[in-house]
């Protein structure tokens, strides 16, 4: 890395410069990796189809892909043939040489040999400039592509690499332009890295909230209200109880619950500046001659309800907690399940703090994250986003929030990376990722700080000393939406919650029609303490039922005979442990309690179970 910027290795020094030279600890030299493989998926697809035509090929967050246009789509046996000439080629470690091309000399080549993309790249992108940079990759033929670089210094730096699969593709993205096959693939350091994530991936759909959503029957989706949730029972229970353990976090440390409005007239968005930045994801309505929008997000809500009463220092901080729904006009093309709707909750709450209470508060909040994501099994990591060079305010303030973050981040115990200029332009943040039991990281909770939306309100309170002063805005949130952290829980567990959060806890099996009594009789005791029961009453065998529960992901099957009814008892299967033998109904409530109140998960259990599998 030469004065920041990410060259070749090769890189003629022609001045005092700042140098770093990238390892594979490095992120920038992964990306430099994957885009050199992206060079070599291209030689070897242009040696072996003479006739096609090269587009882009960029490194991407999971590898990297290349557009081409062919004759006919690749099929499945193109992509091995390709891979396998791709390791051929790293294998002969060739040299990836930058030459710098006169501008008319590089046109000529590369229309001549019949890449007209490739002349429109260099004509679009090199207006004015005397000479072109090339890279060539000198095997059986020579290959070149226009490139600024930079990429590894030899083919055979490329040891992990593979071919993923193709899709339909248009130049430059546009479906009025000339149809291309994409070919994405994925390289890493190391075969292991390689490996790890072709496991992660194959995990990753084994346990898509989509198909478990539906196969668990939690929710549904219909084309006539895009991006937005069908709650079936089961998951109207695990939304609600999420919803209700939250209220059960937020209100002992000190939150109140509050209900705004969905619909708010323009002027609203005007004032927080959502109307000049934000109105093309916001649903529009008319309404006498007036025009209202959806809510996006339920912060001006918050400040016109601080704003509607009058507060002293006393009263500080003051904490609205709130989970009605919100709306954004999300592109149908992005919409994912949970993970990108268009309507969702979220478990949100605006601290209104002094500017002393700064510090203490994000201390609390902290503390909260970390209680919350320890409660799910979630390990996670912080941010820390400072001042970006468009802010508002001043640096001196900035700096004093910045620090007061920093102190309450310590003071937490928390370990944190700094995305230096990353803040919003109001006010620094501190971003929450947490890390799945197969590895990927999502960001969740966040914590910013905001000091314009208060002067946009003027929100205010009385000080100690009489005078009126401007509270500071605390954004927050844990879990983000619940939509999509339901669906990051689903992936995480594969479907099968812990105890305290499965929808349905357990199901009672009589053996035979005699028994459905007494079966009654266990969910009745089990329903008064608490727990979500089923009675499975149908006539099939308990083999039959027993694999039907273990399917629904029921963590507890009561199996009930003859000796169960005489003793009182019930036959324990657990969904992870199998048969845990006869115990006495009263002691199987207590220990069932028990694991409830722990919160323990059998997460560790279940991933590698679900990796063998
Ligand atoms: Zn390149
Ligand atoms: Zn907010």
């Amino acid at each position: 890395m030469v004065n920041d910027r990410v060259v070749d290795l090769t890189h003629p020094l022609q001045e005092d410069a700042k140098v770093r030279i990238l390892t594979n600890r490095d992120p920038e030299a992964l990306t430099v990796y994957r885009h050199s493989t992206a060079h070599l998926l291209a030689a070897a697809v242009t040696q072996l189809f003479p006739s096609v035509q090269c587009g882009i090929g960029p490194p991407t967050d999971e590898g990297f892909f290349y557009d081409f246009v062919v004759p006919r789509p690749f099929v499945p046996e193109d992509l091995e043939a390709i891979e396998k000439r791709m390791k051929e080629i790293a294998a002969g470690d060739f040299i990836y040489e930058r030459q710098m091309w006169p501008r008319d000399e590089a046109i000529r080549f590369f229309r001549e040999r019949g890449e007209p993309l490739k002349v429109q790249l260099i004509e679009e992108k090199t207006e004015g400039q005397k000479d072109v940079s090339v890279y060539t990759i000198k095997d059986r033929d020579l290959f070149v592509d226009f490139c600024v670089g930079p990429h590894v210094p030899t083919s055979g730096k490329l040891k992990a690499f593979k071919l993923l699969n193709t899709s339909n593709a248009y130049w430059k993205g546009d479906a009025r332009n000339q149809p291309m096959q994409r070919v994405y693939g994925t390289a890493f350091f190391s075969e292991k890295d390689l490996q790890a994530y072709l496991t992660q991936v194959e995990e990753a759909k084994k346990r898509d909230h989509r198909k478990l959503g539906r196969d668990l029957g939690l929710f549904a989706f219909h084309q006539w209200a895009p991006g937005a949730t069908f709650w079936l029972d089961k998951g109207t229970t695990l939304y609600n109880l999420l919803a209700n353990y939250m209220r059960g976090v937020l209100f002992p440390a000190g939150y109140v619950e509050v209900k705004t409005p969905l619909i708010y007239n323009k002027a609203l968005w005007e004032r927080s500046g959502h109307w000049k930045h934000y109105r093309k994801d916001m649903f529009l309505i008319e309404s006498e001659n007036e025009t209202m929008s959806v809510k996006p997000m339920n912060c001006p809500g918050h400040f016109l309800t601080y704003a509607s009463q009058v507060h002293s220092y006393r009263d500080l901080p003051l904490r609205f907690h709130e989970q009605t729904p919100l709306h954004r006009n999300e592109a149908s093309g992005v919409l994912s399940g949970l993970v990108r709707a268009r309507q969702f909750s979220q478990d949100d709450a605006h601290c209104f703090v002094t500017p002393e209470q700064i510090g203490e508060e994000v201390e609390r909040l902290i503390q909260l994250v970390q209680r919350v994501y320890g409660d799910f099994g979630l390990p996670f990591e912080a941010k820390l986003s400072t001042m970006p060079d468009e802010h508002m305010g001043e640096a001196s303030t900035w700096d004093h929030a910045e620090a007061q973050l920093k102190v309450a981040l310590e003071r937490a115990g928390m370990r944190y990376t700094i995305n230096a200029k990353d803040g919003a332009f109001y006010g620094p943040k501190i971003d929450f990722d947490v890390t799945d039991a197969i590895g990927r990281k999502w960001q969740c909770a966040t914590i910013q700080l905001d000091y314009m939306q208060p002067e946009n309100f003027d929100l205010k309170y009385t000080g100690a000393d009489n005078a009126e002063h401007r509270p500071v805005v605390i954004h927050r949130a844990i879990f983000g939406s619940f939509e999509r952290f339901i669906a990051i829980l689903i992936e995480h567990y594969a479907g099968a919650f812990p105890l305290w959060l499965a929808p349905v806890q357990a199901v009672v099996l009589p053996i035979a029609d005699r028994h459905v009594a007494y079966a009654h009789t266990v969910s009745q005791r089990l329903a008064e303490a608490g727990f979500r029961m089923q009675v499975d009453e149908r006539q099939e065998k308990i083999g039959y039922k027993i694999r039907e529960a273990q399917l629904q992901k029921i963590p507890y099957m009561l199996v009930v005979g003859d000796r169960e009814a005489a003793e009182g008892a019930v036959a324990v299967r657990s969904r992870s442990g199998g048969d845990l033998g006869s115990q006495p109904l009263d002691a199987f409530v207590a220990s069932a309690c028990d694991e409830v109140n722990r919160k323990s998960s059998q997460l560790s259990a279940i991933s590698s179970q679900q990796l063998e599998a």
